[in-house]
């Protein structure tokens, strides 16, 4: 089990991350996401061994990581971390990169390559020079790199950045499936909704260097307590319980998503509409409710500046 207890950090005098603690189980998937700046790489390269910390301590079961002050080669060797801006060697070939990390004696070395090849979608690409791929391939092979000489944690700043859609969602699936598998605990720093929600075991949520939510997927997305912490997995609507509920004088505010608000004939919340925008299954409607702009889902297109009704949809015999 990875244990981080209370662990503070500051590039400077100023702290960047500040009194964080969570656990993590092997075999684990932990998103961490968070707005640009919020510490997600500070983070990971803390758990790594790259960044000294005065205030905290890390555990692996039983061993306290001591970090770079007092390792001669900063970074743990049961780790691997994939910075942000990955490195490979670019002239020589896909199988070379990844292949430099297991030892020449090991006789499965071949299958090996292989298998980790087969996992990001790359095999046929294995006599290429790194320099002759795109920027997604390079990511697939920075990928396999990492997990060459099978770490028992594996830590991952934005792995898909520049891996395209088309192809993100098949190399997610099966580098998750493998990390299962192989019973690997892999912390993601991610902005990408669907690396958190679909896959991970536990979500943690970074705000300015704190930790302001630490739940699985399921429960943060239905009780998000924050707009903060919403805003990463959909568009979302702060309303005053005043526009539902006339009696109501309380200054509190309700969250819903798009899909919890709906049209209604008449006797709703008054809106404007602002424009439609068609998302495949669904138009997204942006209104607009004295100077707030709301956003539902509808079937079809609606008329810019029409006036609607809105009520909420939400399933109440949950
Ligand atoms: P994220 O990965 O969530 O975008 P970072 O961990 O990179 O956030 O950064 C957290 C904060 O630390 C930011 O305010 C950033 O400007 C600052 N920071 C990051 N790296 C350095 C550095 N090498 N020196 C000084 N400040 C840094
Ligand atoms: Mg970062």
């Amino acid at each position: 089990m990875l244990k981080v207890a209370n662990i503070s950090f500051g590039y400077t005098s100023k702290e960047v991350i500040k009194n964080i603690g969570f656990k993590a189980n092997k075999g684990d998937y932990v998103a961490i996401i968070g707005e640009s700046g919020s510490g997600k790489s500070t983070l990971l390269e803390i758990i790594y061994g790259l960044l000294h910390i005065e205030k905290g301590t890390i555990y692996w079961n039983d061993q306290k990581l001591l970090g770079p002050n007092f390792r001669l080669i900063p970074g743990e060797d049961f780790m691997k971390y994939l910075p942000q801006d990955f490195d490979l060697m670019p002239y020589t070939t896909v199988e070379e990169n990844i292949g430099k990390y297991i030892s020449s004696q090991d006789k499965n070395k071949q299958k090996r390559i292989k298998e980790l090849l087969k996992v990001v979608d790359m095999a046929e690409f294995s006599q290429t020079k790194v320099k002759n791929l795109s920027g997604g391939q390079k990511q697939r092979v920075a990928i396999a790199k990492v997990m060459a000489k099978e770490p028992e944690v594996l830590l991952l700043d934005e792995p898909f950045s520049h891996i395209d859609n088309f192809r993100k969602n098949k190399l997610r699936r099966d580098l998750f499936r493998y990390l299962k598998l192989k019973n690997i605990l892999c912390i993601v720093a991610t902005h990408d909704t669907t690396d958190a929600l679909s896959f991970a075991d536990k979500i943690l949520v970074i705000r300015d260097g704190k930790l302001i939510a630490n739940n699985t997927p399921e429960k943060l997305y239905t009780n998000p307590k924050s707009a903060y912490i919403a805003s990463f997995f959909d568009e979302i609507n702060k309303i005053p319980v005043s526009e539902i509920d006339a009696n109501d004088t309380s200054k509190k505010s309700v969250l819903l998503y798009p899909n919890q608000m709906k049209l209604t004939e008449k006797d709703g919340i008054k809106a404007t509409v602002v424009a439609s925008y068609f998302k495949g299954n669904h138009y997204l409607i942006e209104a607009i409710l004295n100077k707030t702009t709301l956003f539902f889902e509808h079937h079809s297109v609606l008329e810019i500046n029409q006036q609607i009704f809105l009520k909420l949809a939400i399933d109440e015999t949950k």
